[in-house]
Protein backbone atom coordinates (compact mmCIF):
# COMPACT_ATOMS: atom_id res chain seq x y z
CA UNK A 1 0.00 0.00 0.00
CA UNK A 2 2.10 2.94 -0.91
CA UNK A 3 0.00 5.49 1.70
CA UNK A 4 1.84 2.83 3.90
CA UNK A 5 4.36 4.98 6.12
CA UNK A 6 7.00 2.33 6.06
CA UNK A 7 6.39 1.64 2.67
CA UNK A 8 7.51 5.64 1.92
CA UNK A 9 10.40 5.22 3.73
CA UNK A 10 11.38 2.13 2.09
CA UNK A 11 10.29 3.73 -1.30
CA UNK A 12 12.68 7.11 -0.72
CA UNK A 13 15.33 6.05 0.84
CA UNK A 14 15.65 3.21 -2.29
CA UNK A 15 18.31 4.58 -4.43
CA UNK A 16 17.22 3.12 -7.27
CA UNK A 17 13.87 4.13 -7.22
CA UNK A 18 14.59 7.59 -6.78
CA UNK A 19 16.86 7.44 -9.64
CA UNK A 20 13.71 5.87 -11.70
CA UNK A 21 11.66 8.85 -10.40
CA UNK A 22 14.40 11.24 -11.25
CA UNK A 23 14.70 10.00 -14.84
CA UNK A 24 11.19 10.23 -15.48
CA UNK A 25 11.33 13.59 -14.09
CA UNK A 26 13.80 14.90 -16.56
CA UNK A 27 12.05 13.21 -19.87
CA UNK A 28 8.82 14.67 -18.68
CA UNK A 29 10.20 17.91 -18.50
CA UNK A 30 11.92 17.46 -21.96
CA UNK A 31 8.65 16.40 -23.29
CA UNK A 32 7.34 19.76 -22.30
CA UNK A 33 9.80 21.66 -23.07
CA UNK A 34 10.06 20.19 -26.83
CA UNK A 35 6.59 21.03 -26.65
CA UNK A 36 6.79 24.41 -25.52
CA UNK A 37 9.21 24.78 -28.36
CA UNK A 38 7.22 23.85 -30.95
CA UNK A 39 4.64 25.82 -29.62
CA UNK A 40 6.83 28.76 -29.96
CA UNK A 41 8.15 27.57 -33.32
CA UNK A 42 4.86 27.82 -34.77
CA UNK A 43 4.24 31.41 -32.93
CA UNK A 44 7.24 32.56 -33.82
CA UNK A 45 6.04 30.95 -37.58
CA UNK A 46 3.18 32.82 -37.56
CA UNK A 47 4.26 36.14 -36.20
CA UNK A 48 7.53 36.29 -38.36
CA UNK A 49 7.24 34.20 -41.53
CA UNK A 50 4.29 35.02 -43.79
CA UNK A 51 3.45 32.58 -46.86
CA UNK A 52 1.71 33.07 -50.22
CA UNK A 53 0.74 30.10 -51.99
CA UNK A 54 -0.02 29.87 -55.61
CA UNK A 55 -2.24 27.14 -56.71
CA UNK A 56 -1.56 25.47 -60.28
CA UNK A 57 -4.95 26.63 -61.42
CA UNK A 58 -4.10 30.25 -60.87
CA UNK A 59 -3.12 32.46 -63.81
CA UNK A 60 0.04 33.88 -61.92
CA UNK A 61 1.30 30.06 -61.27
CA UNK A 62 2.82 30.17 -65.02
CA UNK A 63 4.06 33.41 -64.66
CA UNK A 64 5.53 32.89 -61.45
CA UNK A 65 7.41 29.65 -62.98
CA UNK A 66 8.44 31.48 -66.10
CA UNK A 67 10.21 34.00 -63.80
CA UNK A 68 11.51 31.89 -61.60
CA UNK A 69 13.40 30.54 -64.28
CA UNK A 70 14.56 33.47 -65.00
CA UNK A 71 15.84 34.29 -61.36
CA UNK A 72 19.61 32.63 -60.31
CA UNK A 73 18.01 29.09 -60.83
CA UNK A 74 21.70 28.04 -60.24
CA UNK A 75 21.39 27.21 -56.72
CA UNK A 76 17.79 25.09 -57.20
CA UNK A 77 19.05 21.40 -57.50
CA UNK A 78 15.73 19.69 -58.71
CA UNK A 79 14.43 21.14 -61.67
CA UNK A 80 12.07 20.43 -63.93
CA UNK A 81 12.17 20.98 -67.74
CA UNK A 82 9.21 22.61 -69.49
CA UNK A 83 9.45 22.36 -73.44
CA UNK A 84 6.95 24.64 -75.71
CA UNK A 85 6.86 24.10 -79.53
CA UNK A 86 6.85 26.93 -81.78
CA UNK A 87 5.31 26.04 -85.12
CA UNK A 88 6.12 28.86 -87.67
CA UNK A 89 5.04 30.12 -90.28
CA UNK A 90 6.72 28.76 -92.95
CA UNK A 91 5.77 25.35 -90.75
CA UNK A 92 8.73 24.43 -89.28
CA UNK A 93 8.64 23.52 -85.62
CA UNK A 94 10.93 24.68 -83.02
CA UNK A 95 10.93 23.50 -79.33
CA UNK A 96 12.55 25.89 -76.68
CA UNK A 97 13.22 24.59 -72.91
CA UNK A 98 12.55 26.66 -69.72
CA UNK A 99 14.49 25.35 -66.80
CA UNK A 100 12.02 26.23 -63.46
CA UNK A 101 12.45 24.31 -59.90
CA UNK A 102 11.34 21.08 -59.90
CA UNK A 103 8.66 19.93 -56.96
CA UNK A 104 10.68 20.73 -53.23
CA UNK A 105 11.92 23.40 -51.75
CA UNK A 106 14.51 25.49 -52.70
CA UNK A 107 16.00 29.19 -51.58
CA UNK A 108 17.02 32.16 -53.32
CA UNK A 109 16.99 35.66 -52.65
CA UNK A 110 15.94 38.71 -54.36
CA UNK A 111 16.16 41.90 -53.75
CA UNK A 112 17.91 41.57 -51.14
CA UNK A 113 15.36 39.20 -49.93
CA UNK A 114 15.59 35.80 -48.98
CA UNK A 115 12.60 33.77 -49.89
CA UNK A 116 11.54 30.20 -49.41
CA UNK A 117 9.65 28.42 -52.57
CA UNK A 118 8.54 24.62 -52.47
CA UNK A 119 6.68 23.29 -55.53
CA UNK A 120 4.45 20.79 -53.96
CA UNK A 121 2.46 18.29 -56.75
CA UNK A 122 0.07 15.81 -55.27
CA UNK A 123 -0.25 13.10 -56.95
CA UNK A 124 -3.53 11.73 -55.47
CA UNK A 125 -5.40 14.81 -56.63
CA UNK A 126 -5.91 15.71 -59.80
CA UNK A 127 -7.26 18.72 -61.68
CA UNK A 128 -10.34 17.06 -63.18
CA UNK A 129 -10.29 20.27 -66.02
CA UNK A 130 -6.77 19.62 -67.05
CA UNK A 131 -6.11 16.21 -65.83
CA UNK A 132 -2.51 17.54 -64.79
CA UNK A 133 -1.82 16.44 -61.23
CA UNK A 134 -2.56 19.71 -58.84
CA UNK A 135 0.47 21.39 -57.98
CA UNK A 136 0.97 24.77 -55.33
CA UNK A 137 3.81 26.90 -54.79
CA UNK A 138 4.14 28.31 -51.28
CA UNK A 139 6.83 31.33 -50.86
CA UNK A 140 7.82 31.99 -47.59
CA UNK A 141 9.56 35.02 -46.26
CA UNK A 142 9.69 37.35 -43.07
CA UNK A 143 6.78 39.08 -42.15
CA UNK A 144 9.15 42.50 -42.51
CA UNK A 145 9.09 42.07 -46.27
CA UNK A 146 5.74 40.84 -47.27
CA UNK A 147 5.40 43.87 -49.83
CA UNK A 148 7.93 41.61 -51.79
CA UNK A 149 5.47 39.13 -52.92
CA UNK A 150 3.44 41.77 -55.00
CA UNK A 151 6.34 43.64 -56.39
CA UNK A 152 7.62 39.87 -57.14
CA UNK A 153 4.02 38.96 -59.31
CA UNK A 154 3.65 42.41 -60.82
CA UNK A 155 6.94 41.53 -61.95
CA UNK A 156 6.26 38.03 -63.40
CA UNK A 157 3.29 39.81 -64.76
CA UNK A 158 5.30 42.16 -66.72
CA UNK A 159 7.86 39.75 -67.97
CA UNK A 160 4.85 37.48 -69.26
CA UNK A 161 3.16 40.23 -70.72
CA UNK A 162 6.32 41.39 -72.08
CA UNK A 163 6.80 38.11 -73.60
CA UNK A 164 3.50 38.51 -75.13
CA UNK A 165 3.93 41.99 -76.74
CA UNK A 166 3.87 42.82 -80.40
CA UNK A 167 2.88 39.54 -80.65
CA UNK A 168 -0.24 36.91 -81.03
CA UNK A 169 -0.85 34.43 -78.35
CA UNK A 170 -3.03 31.47 -79.95
CA UNK A 171 -5.23 29.49 -77.26
CA UNK A 172 -6.24 25.98 -77.64
CA UNK A 173 -8.61 24.35 -75.55
CA UNK A 174 -7.68 22.21 -73.02
CA UNK A 175 -10.76 20.74 -71.10
CA UNK A 176 -12.66 23.01 -70.29
CA UNK A 177 -10.61 25.77 -70.61
CA UNK A 178 -8.27 27.75 -73.07
CA UNK A 179 -4.26 27.59 -72.85
CA UNK A 180 -1.73 28.95 -74.81
CA UNK A 181 -0.58 27.13 -77.51
CA UNK A 182 3.65 27.09 -77.72
CA UNK A 183 5.12 30.51 -77.41
CA UNK A 184 3.01 34.21 -78.50
CA UNK A 185 4.01 33.74 -82.28
CA UNK A 186 5.22 37.11 -84.15
CA UNK A 187 2.64 39.06 -85.31
CA UNK A 188 1.89 38.59 -89.00
CA UNK A 189 1.43 42.04 -90.85
CA UNK A 190 -1.65 41.95 -93.40
CA UNK A 191 0.76 42.76 -96.03
CA UNK A 192 1.76 39.67 -95.97
CA UNK A 193 -1.31 38.21 -96.76
CA UNK A 194 -2.62 38.96 -100.60
CA UNK A 195 -6.34 38.70 -100.96
CA UNK A 196 -8.19 39.83 -103.98
CA UNK A 197 -8.77 43.53 -104.32
CA UNK A 198 -10.57 45.17 -102.05
CA UNK A 199 -11.46 42.01 -99.30
CA UNK A 200 -8.91 42.58 -96.63
CA UNK A 201 -10.11 46.25 -96.42
CA UNK A 202 -13.75 45.03 -96.37
CA UNK A 203 -13.45 42.44 -93.47
CA UNK A 204 -11.09 44.82 -91.54
CA UNK A 205 -13.53 47.33 -91.66
CA UNK A 206 -16.22 45.77 -90.60
CA UNK A 207 -14.49 44.11 -87.70
CA UNK A 208 -13.46 47.53 -86.46
CA UNK A 209 -16.57 49.07 -86.78
CA UNK A 210 -18.08 46.50 -85.11
CA UNK A 211 -15.70 46.62 -81.83
CA UNK A 212 -15.78 50.70 -81.92
CA UNK A 213 -20.05 49.89 -81.35
CA UNK A 214 -20.55 48.47 -78.22
CA UNK A 215 -22.65 50.99 -77.06
CA UNK A 216 -24.93 50.39 -80.45
CA UNK A 217 -25.37 46.92 -79.32
CA UNK A 218 -25.67 47.58 -75.75
CA UNK A 219 -28.57 50.14 -76.19
CA UNK A 220 -30.37 47.94 -78.17
CA UNK A 221 -29.94 44.84 -75.78
CA UNK A 222 -28.64 42.97 -79.23
CA UNK A 223 -26.02 40.43 -78.11
CA UNK A 224 -22.98 41.52 -79.07
CA UNK A 225 -21.23 38.95 -81.12
CA UNK A 226 -20.45 38.70 -84.71
CA UNK A 227 -19.66 35.83 -87.03
CA UNK A 228 -17.46 35.77 -89.92
CA UNK A 229 -17.36 32.79 -92.15
CA UNK A 230 -14.76 32.32 -94.76
CA UNK A 231 -14.97 29.82 -97.40
CA UNK A 232 -13.27 28.57 -100.82
CA UNK A 233 -10.25 26.27 -101.46
CA UNK A 234 -7.30 25.01 -99.18
CA UNK A 235 -4.29 27.43 -99.37
CA UNK A 236 -6.18 30.27 -99.88
CA UNK A 237 -5.39 32.26 -96.79
CA UNK A 238 -7.89 31.83 -94.43
CA UNK A 239 -5.88 30.82 -91.83
CA UNK A 240 -3.21 33.18 -92.45
CA UNK A 241 -5.67 36.02 -93.01
CA UNK A 242 -7.27 35.81 -89.46
CA UNK A 243 -3.76 35.51 -87.94
CA UNK A 244 -2.65 38.88 -89.35
CA UNK A 245 -5.89 40.37 -88.81
CA UNK A 246 -5.53 39.47 -84.68
CA UNK A 247 -2.22 41.24 -85.67
CA UNK A 248 -3.93 44.41 -86.33
CA UNK A 249 -6.04 44.04 -83.87
CA UNK A 250 -3.72 43.23 -81.64
CA UNK A 251 -6.53 40.42 -80.48
CA UNK A 252 -5.30 37.13 -79.50
CA UNK A 253 -6.79 33.92 -81.40
CA UNK A 254 -8.90 30.85 -79.76
CA UNK A 255 -8.40 27.67 -81.73
CA UNK A 256 -11.30 25.28 -81.50
CA UNK A 257 -11.31 22.51 -83.44
CA UNK A 258 -15.35 21.12 -83.35
CA UNK A 259 -13.85 17.66 -84.53
CA UNK A 260 -11.43 17.33 -81.55
CA UNK A 261 -12.50 13.83 -79.74
CA UNK A 262 -14.25 14.60 -76.79
CA UNK A 263 -15.38 17.24 -76.96
CA UNK A 264 -19.25 18.17 -75.59
CA UNK A 265 -22.02 20.32 -76.08
CA UNK A 266 -21.43 21.15 -72.64
CA UNK A 267 -17.88 22.01 -72.82
CA UNK A 268 -18.13 23.69 -76.06
CA UNK A 269 -20.71 26.04 -74.71
CA UNK A 270 -18.63 26.71 -71.76
CA UNK A 271 -15.30 27.66 -74.00
CA UNK A 272 -17.24 29.90 -76.21
CA UNK A 273 -18.37 31.69 -73.14
CA UNK A 274 -15.24 32.00 -71.21
CA UNK A 275 -12.71 32.95 -73.82
CA UNK A 276 -9.83 34.97 -73.16
CA UNK A 277 -10.36 39.23 -73.61
CA UNK A 278 -9.20 40.63 -76.66
CA UNK A 279 -9.29 37.10 -78.61
CA UNK A 280 -10.99 36.15 -81.93
CA UNK A 281 -12.65 33.06 -81.88
CA UNK A 282 -11.34 30.50 -84.57
CA UNK A 283 -13.78 27.24 -85.49
CA UNK A 284 -11.60 25.73 -88.62
CA UNK A 285 -13.28 23.13 -91.12
CA UNK A 286 -16.66 23.92 -89.50
CA UNK A 287 -17.89 21.62 -92.39
CA UNK A 288 -15.68 18.57 -91.03
CA UNK A 289 -17.39 18.23 -87.44
CA UNK A 290 -20.55 16.70 -88.91
CA UNK A 291 -20.20 15.26 -91.78
CA UNK A 292 -22.95 12.23 -92.52
CA UNK A 293 -20.27 9.62 -92.56
CA UNK A 294 -18.33 10.73 -89.35
CA UNK A 295 -21.87 10.24 -87.60
CA UNK A 296 -23.07 7.62 -89.49
CA UNK A 297 -19.69 6.08 -88.13
CA UNK A 298 -20.51 7.16 -84.60
CA UNK A 299 -16.83 8.20 -83.51
CA UNK A 300 -15.46 11.27 -83.05
CA UNK A 301 -16.49 14.42 -81.78
CA UNK A 302 -19.52 14.26 -79.50
CA UNK A 303 -20.38 18.09 -80.51
CA UNK A 304 -23.75 17.92 -82.02
CA UNK A 305 -24.71 20.91 -84.65
CA UNK A 306 -27.82 21.69 -81.99
CA UNK A 307 -25.07 21.97 -79.26
CA UNK A 308 -23.06 23.99 -81.68
CA UNK A 309 -25.75 26.15 -82.60
CA UNK A 310 -27.21 27.06 -79.17
CA UNK A 311 -22.86 27.88 -77.80
CA UNK A 312 -23.25 30.39 -80.77
CA UNK A 313 -26.51 32.02 -79.67
CA UNK A 314 -25.79 31.31 -75.97
CA UNK A 315 -22.80 33.67 -76.06
CA UNK A 316 -23.94 36.53 -74.00
CA UNK A 317 -20.14 38.11 -72.65
CA UNK A 318 -20.48 41.25 -71.96
CA UNK A 319 -17.36 41.79 -74.10
CA UNK A 320 -17.42 41.63 -77.88
CA UNK A 321 -17.01 38.27 -79.48
CA UNK A 322 -15.51 37.60 -83.04
CA UNK A 323 -16.07 34.19 -84.06
CA UNK A 324 -14.37 33.64 -87.41
CA UNK A 325 -15.34 30.15 -88.96
CA UNK A 326 -13.46 28.57 -92.13
CA UNK A 327 -14.37 25.92 -94.49
CA UNK A 328 -13.09 24.29 -97.79
CA UNK A 329 -16.82 23.06 -99.13
CA UNK A 330 -19.30 25.90 -98.00
CA UNK A 331 -21.95 23.58 -99.69
CA UNK A 332 -21.55 21.18 -96.83
CA UNK A 333 -22.63 23.71 -94.12
CA UNK A 334 -26.22 23.22 -92.92
CA UNK A 335 -28.21 26.19 -93.59
CA UNK A 336 -28.96 26.70 -89.35
CA UNK A 337 -25.54 27.62 -89.13
CA UNK A 338 -24.75 30.07 -91.57
CA UNK A 339 -27.60 32.00 -91.21
CA UNK A 340 -27.81 35.63 -90.31
CA UNK A 341 -26.89 36.40 -86.40
CA UNK A 342 -24.30 33.45 -86.46
CA UNK A 343 -22.49 34.53 -89.43
CA UNK A 344 -23.22 38.29 -90.66
CA UNK A 345 -20.56 38.60 -93.02
CA UNK A 346 -19.11 35.53 -95.63
CA UNK A 347 -16.49 35.85 -97.76
CA UNK A 348 -15.08 33.61 -100.38
CA UNK A 349 -11.26 33.47 -100.48
CA UNK A 350 -10.89 31.78 -103.89
CA UNK A 351 -8.13 30.76 -105.98
CA UNK A 352 -5.42 33.00 -107.34
CA UNK A 353 -6.63 35.93 -109.32
CA UNK A 354 -4.42 37.79 -111.91
CA UNK A 355 -3.98 40.59 -109.13
CA UNK A 356 -3.12 38.00 -106.68
CA UNK A 357 -0.64 36.22 -109.01
CA UNK A 358 0.99 39.34 -110.39
CA UNK A 359 1.43 41.32 -106.38
CA UNK A 360 2.57 37.90 -105.05
CA UNK A 361 5.54 37.73 -107.71
CA UNK A 362 6.22 41.03 -106.89
CA UNK A 363 6.15 40.49 -103.27
CA UNK A 364 9.04 37.88 -103.79
CA UNK A 365 10.76 39.44 -106.85
CA UNK A 366 10.43 43.35 -106.22
CA UNK A 367 10.63 45.42 -109.53
CA UNK A 368 10.16 42.74 -111.63
CA UNK A 369 7.01 44.09 -113.37
CA UNK A 370 8.22 42.47 -116.60
CA UNK A 371 8.45 38.91 -115.49
CA UNK A 372 5.67 39.42 -113.22
CA UNK A 373 3.08 39.88 -116.36
CA UNK A 374 4.81 36.79 -118.32
CA UNK A 375 4.38 34.80 -115.53
CA UNK A 376 0.76 35.88 -114.88
CA UNK A 377 -0.29 35.06 -118.83
CA UNK A 378 1.29 31.47 -118.00
CA UNK A 379 -0.70 30.34 -115.23
CA UNK A 380 -3.63 32.52 -114.76
CA UNK A 381 -6.89 30.96 -115.47
CA UNK A 382 -5.68 27.49 -114.26
CA UNK A 383 -7.33 27.41 -110.58
CA UNK A 384 -3.51 27.61 -108.72
CA UNK A 385 -4.03 28.68 -104.90
CA UNK A 386 -1.99 31.33 -102.88
CA UNK A 387 0.01 28.31 -101.16
CA UNK A 388 1.04 26.63 -104.22
CA UNK A 389 2.41 30.06 -105.51
CA UNK A 390 4.58 30.48 -102.29
CA UNK A 391 5.60 26.99 -102.93
CA UNK A 392 6.66 27.72 -106.32
CA UNK A 393 8.64 31.32 -105.52
CA UNK A 394 10.50 29.99 -102.11
CA UNK A 395 11.61 26.97 -104.95
CA UNK A 396 12.85 29.81 -107.21
CA UNK A 397 14.00 32.01 -104.09
CA UNK A 398 16.50 33.94 -106.09
CA UNK A 399 15.93 33.17 -109.94
CA UNK A 400 12.53 35.30 -111.17
CA UNK A 401 13.32 33.84 -114.67
CA UNK A 402 13.22 30.64 -113.37
CA UNK A 403 10.33 31.17 -111.46
CA UNK A 404 8.65 32.16 -114.91
CA UNK A 405 10.41 29.37 -116.95
CA UNK A 406 8.78 26.70 -114.98
CA UNK A 407 5.61 28.47 -114.55
CA UNK A 408 4.23 24.91 -115.27
CA UNK A 409 5.59 23.02 -112.39
CA UNK A 410 3.24 25.10 -110.22
CA UNK A 411 -0.03 23.70 -111.92
CA UNK A 412 1.64 20.32 -112.16
CA UNK A 413 3.23 20.17 -108.76
CA UNK A 414 6.39 18.15 -108.50
P1 LIG B 1 -6.08 28.05 -95.78
O1 LIG B 1 -6.37 28.38 -94.36
O2 LIG B 1 -6.95 28.80 -96.73
O3 LIG B 1 -6.07 26.59 -96.08
P2 LIG B 1 -3.45 28.97 -95.11
O4 LIG B 1 -3.68 30.35 -94.65
O5 LIG B 1 -3.26 27.91 -94.11
O6 LIG B 1 -4.60 28.55 -96.09
O7 LIG B 1 -2.18 29.00 -96.10
C1 LIG B 1 -1.21 27.99 -96.19
C2 LIG B 1 0.15 28.59 -96.51
O8 LIG B 1 0.10 29.31 -97.74
C3 LIG B 1 0.62 29.59 -95.47
O9 LIG B 1 2.00 29.36 -95.29
C4 LIG B 1 0.42 30.95 -96.07
O10 LIG B 1 1.48 31.82 -95.72
C5 LIG B 1 0.39 30.69 -97.56
N1 LIG B 1 -0.70 31.47 -98.20
C6 LIG B 1 -1.88 30.98 -98.59
N2 LIG B 1 -2.65 31.96 -99.10
C7 LIG B 1 -1.95 33.09 -99.00
C8 LIG B 1 -2.21 34.44 -99.36
N3 LIG B 1 -3.39 34.79 -99.90
N4 LIG B 1 -1.27 35.37 -99.12
C9 LIG B 1 -0.09 35.01 -98.57
N5 LIG B 1 0.23 33.75 -98.22
C10 LIG B 1 -0.69 32.80 -98.42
Amino acid sequence: MPDSPLLGTFLSSNPYFSAGVGVLGVGASLAILRQGLTRGMTIARRQLLVSLEIPSKDKSYAWFLHWMSKQSIRNAHQLAVETSFLQHDNGSVSANFKLVPGPGRHFFKWKGVWMQVERVRDNKMLDITTGSPWETVTLTTISRDRHIFTDLLREAQELALAQQEGKTVIYTSWGPEWRPFGLPRKRRSLDSVILDQGIKERIVKDVKDFINNGNWYNERGIPYRRGYLLYGPPGSGKSSFIQALAGELEYNICILNLSEIGLTDDRLNHLLSNAPERSIMLLEDIDAAFTQKREAQGYGSSVTLSGLLNALDGVAASEERIIFMTTNYVDRLQPALIRPGRVDFKELLDVASDYQIRTMFLRFYENETELAERFVEKVKGKGISTAQLQGHFVFWKDDPLGAVQNADSVTKGW
